[in-house]
């Protein structure tokens, strides 16, 4: 492990720099560079333009130890957006904790795919009602409730810590008035009726959890990653339910690698009020990442 009692006070902005970018090279971190530019503006609250034109300014105590603390925890691959305590997630900031999942920029795809059907459907005015299973941090149903200025929705989570950072999250993002929640591990007890249903489940097999990079495996809670032995077990469940809580509407789920087929395949036999069949969206990185399907009376 490298030197991480260095002291950073008194050092500029430069030489915090540089000290930065080799520890975190030596400890094979990708993209060194930037992952020390981040730190500091962290530490110091400055853009990346004001960093570059005060590199040579030294750095407080205080800005001293909050590098040091999130270098060091850093090393240890925890997340920059969890030393920092929240993250952006469709130009929106959200505060994350422990009990959530690290929202990702590819579940940025499933409101896409939300926001294209409203707009093909009677537009964002329309006053949709809106359930998310599992919502963590909030990041889903308060994104499309920031997007659809007259609807309304239901988030769930099994975690109630979870639940807490959603309240936080819904508070911070002003859509509280229009947001509640439930206590869920899925739909059960959660009558509806609702106008869409959407969920990033957790969707990693069990066995696969130990393979994932640190960063995930050792931060993110195994509540939100673990889908149980194949991965499907909570698409399934919400399978089960989600044609008479969404009688007539959208069902848009995230899956995992290899998975659309499947869970196209199980909306397509459990869902007895289908409108058609699922169709997929690919992500930025060209993974098929979300799975919709229509329902009607
Ligand atoms: N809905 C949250 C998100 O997409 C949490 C998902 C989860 O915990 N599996 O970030």
């Amino acid at each position: 492990m490298p030197d991480v009692q260095h002291d950073f006070a008194g050092q500029s902005i430069s030489a915090a720099r540089r000290y930065l970018q080799s520890t975190l090279a030596a400890a094979v971190l990708e993209d060194p560079h930037r992952e020390a530019r981040l730190l500091i503006e962290y530490a110091t609250g400055l853009s990346p333009e004001q960093l570059l034109r005060d590199d040579d300014r030294s750095l407080s105590p205080s800005e001293a130890l909050l590098i040091a603390e999130a270098v060091r925890r850093r090393l240890a691959y925890e997340p920059l957006s969890r030393i920092k305590g929240q993250r952006d997630f469709y130009g929106r900031t959200f505060v994350i904790t422990a009990a959530v999942l690290d929202p990702r920029p590819e579940t940025e795809t499933l409101i896409d795919l939300v926001l294209q059907w409203v707009d093909a459907t009677g537009g964002r005015q329309r006053p949709l009602s809106i359930c998310d299973i599992g919502t963590g941090s909030g990041c889903i149903l308060i994104t499309l409730l920031a997007e659809l200025p007259n609807a309304s929705g239901l988030a769930t989570d099994i975690s109630s810590d979870a639940l807490d950072i959603a309240r936080i999250n819904v508070e911070r993002n002003g859509v509280a008035a229009r947001a509640s929640f439930t206590q869920a591990r899925t739909l059960d007890g959660i009558a509806g009726p609702f106008d869409i249903l959407v969920s990033n489940p957790p969707y990693i097999p069990s066995a696969e959890i130990a393979d994932l990079a640190p960063g995930v495996r050792e931060y993110d809670p195994r509540l939100a990653l673990d889908g149980g032995p194949d991965g499907l077990a909570i698409f399934r469940d919400i399978a089960a339910w989600a044609g008479s809580v969404v009688p007539a509407g959208l069902i848009a789920l995230e899956v995992g690698a290899g998975q659309a087929d499947t869970v196209a395949g199980i909306l397509t036999n459990s869902v007895e009020n289908r409108a058609g069949l699922p169709w997929t969206e690919v992500d930025l990185g060209g993974h098929t990442r979300t799975v919709a399907m229509l329902t009607q009376r």
